[in-house]
């Protein structure tokens, strides 16, 4: 369903998810002047504070969540992992509106249907196999080669659900965590030696118009985001590849508000060669930096296209080093909080502080990308 005209300020938006994400989706709808309710399952979760109400309840509650999407005017989801079904009830049901549709949660919601998806409209990912059984994952190796990754086509994230296949000994030395992964359906991956990993955040409105935000470099540390750098630095052929496949994409999975699209970037003897890693139907952490270098951040951009009005066109405002705050980093923060000029220090309010969870981000913005960089070595 579109929105005849778009949505006034005071009527509500309902978030599924309230984690920092939905927290950060909430502040720019408020500054917007629309109400926000979340949904959550955790009662503790960080985007109630800023939500003028919000519902406990489980994801794969389908009373519960049928009555909340029903009762704001406008739904939209901060996580994948929303039963598929409901979901689908949801986009079908005249009480409710989900301006996103269905279509590109469900796709992204599997490792599997998004790789054969985007094969299928003809854009690059690493060789892959779909992996049930140890004889699958025998025969995949095969065809595959090694270094492999096998990953469970649902529910990974921050790295979690993944394990490295470098040789042959591997496979016997990590029997046990490899059964206990088979447990659901798996992917082998090849592994990609990639340059460098980016990330394109794509916006797009209910007219159809799309607005990149620049693409970010992006550093990970054991599967989980360290940093983002913008400008990329890409060379030209290589942003132009980026942008058509962000745009088809767009297009082809009829996007309506913001995805993040990651990607690998390699260097082969004739030249380099992108492969789309995977999809986020949604803001994403690499796209954080846009709420301080850029005229509209993501979350901006979201909630505008969700309430069917125009995107605005983005421009960035300065060279960007966004770094996440884990739990183990936060000793760190009081320093970088108390000192560093023209960094902004984001604190999620979480909770404890544990190893490998995000409680934060901080920006780092300044005249060049090279001065940007130099505050990497703070971490
Ligand atoms: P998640 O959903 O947890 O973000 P990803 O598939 O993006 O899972 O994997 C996390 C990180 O692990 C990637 O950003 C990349 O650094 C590394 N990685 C994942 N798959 C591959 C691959 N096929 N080749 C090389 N590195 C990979
Ligand atoms: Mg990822």
């Amino acid at each position: 369903m579109k929105l005849s005209k778009p949505l006034a300020p005071s009527t509500t938006i309902g978030i599924v998810g309230a984690g920092q994400l939905g927290k950060m989706i909430a502040c720019s709808a408020q500054k917007m002047g629309y109400k926000v309710a979340t949904y959550d399952p955790n009662p503790t979760s960080c985007a109630f504070a800023v939500s003028n109400w919000y519902k406990v309840a489980a994801f794969n509650d389908r009373e519960a969540l049928l009555e909340f999407a029903r009762s704001v005017d406008v739904l939209t989801y901060e996580f994948e992992n929303i039963d598929g079904p409901l979901i689908e009830e949801i986009a079908q049901d005249t009480d409710c509106f989900l301006p996103q549709g269905s279509k590109l949660l469900l796709l992204s919601q599997n490792r599997l249907t998004e790789k054969n998806w985007l094969s299928s409209i003809g854009l690059p990912v690493v060789n892959y196999e779909a992996v049930l059984s140890q004889d699958d994952l025998k025969k995949a190796l095969t065809t595959i080669g090694l270094p492999a990754i096998l990953k469970t086509t649902r529910l990974g994230y921050d790295g979690k659900g993944q394990i490295r296949i470098t040789d042959s000994t591997d496979v016997t030395e990590k029997k046990e965590e490899i059964n206990r992964l088979l447990e659901s359906p798996c992917v082998l991956e090849a592994k990609c030696s990639f340059e460098l990993e980016c990330s394109v955040m794509v916006s797009r409105d209910q007219s159809g118009t799309t607005e990149l935000f620049p693409i970010s470099e992006n550093v990970h540390h054991s599967g989980i985001l360290h940093s983002s750098l913008v400008p990329a630095r890409i060379s030209q052929v290589i942003r132009d590849d980026i942008h058509l496949m962000a745009r088809k994409i767009a297009e082809e999975g009829q996007l309506v508000g913001v995805l993040g699209i990651e990607f690998f970037i390699e260097k082969t003897p004739s030249g380099e060669k992108v492969f789309i890693n995977e999809l986020a139907p949604r803001p994403h952490n690499s796209g954080h930096y846009s709420i301080e270098a850029c005229n509209f951040s993501q979350f901006d951009q979201h909630v505008v296209a969700i309430t069917g009005r125009p995107l605005a066109s983005i421009k960035l405002l300065s060279p960007v080093l966004m770094v996440n705050l884990l739990g183990q980093d936060m000793p760190l923060v009081k320093d970088i909080w108390q000192n560093e000029k023209n960094a902004v220090v984001h604190l999620y309010q979480k909770g404890e502080a544990k190893v490998g969870r995000k409680m934060g981000h901080v920006t780092f913005l300044d005249s060049t990308v090279e001065k940007v960089i130099k505050k990497a070595d703070l971490w």
